[in-house]
């Protein structure tokens, strides 16, 4: 039988994990819920996903002829699994009703952490979060410094890690954030969260993180400086990044792409759904060791990035998946997750 998820907040992330949760052989989205009656509640409708919304907002929706299947509260009596993708910091208001109905939470990176039982990445902490009651998959930022993090750390020991995020501005359908003409200190004062972050996940680590927000909203870019508790090899690390899931390896010799613009436009050209890129995404010729230190480049698609995670998540306080290997098999095979080196004419292969 599959597991019954109902989606709470239908917007950017929310909107990515029902489509996601669509594709799963072993579970059934039985509805989104939004507050707003707008293009994409009209999208779900149109797509015959069952369409909730809150008690005080019903006759907002038909009065503007939407279908509604509920209220979110009738949504929560048919589900086993809630994903909340309300915006930041509202999830947590919900969590008493999530309570009361019974039904399992997996929250996102805008709610603070103590949401949830754990703070949640497939690749370092899997097996120790199944059956959890909730769970808080972790921002963009933070799954994306993560599957870095989790990956090395099966081959060296880390001594510290210092990064510095360069932060998109916004969202592509958003219109009123910023900053539109600024590098904004993101925030001013040293060291940003994200370092903090990391730590909900895997607390024995030593990294200190800065971030600047700067005019895009088509991905994030961080440099990544690690220092190991011996010398690094260049070869072994590419090794593993290129044989790691949900991991693509740039090559800009090959590719020419030196930039989110030209990666972005060639995510474009493989004809993926939204062109996004739920993997993280490393510059190859960016991989520098000497000694004990390495550094990099990655870049991270915010809106997408956190997408095959949310699934990992659902499989794992459900028991779906026994390993992190199988939930990623499965995910990564109904998305269409790629690993290794990224090809220009052939996509990501
Ligand atoms: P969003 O604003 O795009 O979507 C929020 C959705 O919730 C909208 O559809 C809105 O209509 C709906 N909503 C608002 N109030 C509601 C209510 N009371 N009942 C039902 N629906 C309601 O937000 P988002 O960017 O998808 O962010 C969601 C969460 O994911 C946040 O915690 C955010 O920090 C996190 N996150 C966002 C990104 C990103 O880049 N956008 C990346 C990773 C994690």
């Amino acid at each position: 039988m599959k597991v019954k998820i109902a989606v709470n907040g239908y917007g950017t992330i929310g909107k990515r994990v029902a489509d996601a949760i669509l594709k799963q052989p072993d579970m059934e989205l039985i509805g989104v819920a939004k507050a707003k009656p707008d293009y994409a509640a009209l999208r779900a409708v149109s797509l015959g996903i069952p369409l909730y919304v809150p008690k005080d907002k019903l006759s907002m929706f038909q009065e503007k002829g939407i279908t509604v299947a509920g209220t979110i509260e009738d949504m929560l009596s048919k589900a086993d699994v809630v994903v909340d993708a309300l915006p930041g910091g509202k999830g947590v208001s919900m969590k008493q009703l999530y309570d009361e109905y019974g039904v399992k939470q997996i929250y996102q990176g805008g709610e603070k952490a103590s949401v949830a039982e754990r703070s949640f990445s497939t690749l370092c902490n899997y097996e120790e979060t199944l059956g959890a009651n909730s769970l808080r998959v972790v921002s963009c930022n933070t799954t994306g410094l993560l599957r870095l993090l989790c990956t090395l750390r099966r081959l060296y020991t880390i001594e510290s890690v210092r990064v510095t995020l360069i932060r998109r501005a916004a969202d592509p359908k958003e219109v009123k954030k910023g900053p539109v003409n600024a590098i904004k200190l993101n925030p001013p004062k040293l060291p940003s969260h994200h370092g903090e972050d990391v730590k909900t996940v895997i607390g024995d680590i030593d990294i200190m993180t800065a971030a600047v927000a700067v005019p895009t909203t088509l991905m994030h870019v961080h440099q990544v400086n690690i220092r190991f508790s011996e010398r690094a090899s260049r070869d072994k690390i590419i090794d593993a990044l290129t044989t790691t899931p949900r991991i693509i390896v740039v090559n800009t010799s090959l590719t020419g792409i030196q930039s989110t613009a030209e990666l972005s436009e060639a995510l474009r050209d493989t004809g993926r759904p939204r062109s996004d890129m739920p993997e993280l995404a490393i510059f190859e010729e960016s991989v520098t060791t000497q000694g004990k230190e390495l550094m990099l480049f990655q870049a991270v698609h915010q809106e997408s990035i956190v997408t095959p995670e949310n699934i990992d998540a659902i499989r794992a306080v459900t028991r779906l998946a026994a390993t992190s290997d199988e939930t990623i098999r499965i995910t990564d095979e109904t998305l269409g997750l790629k690993k290794g080196l990224y090809f220009i004419a052939g996509g990501v292969g």
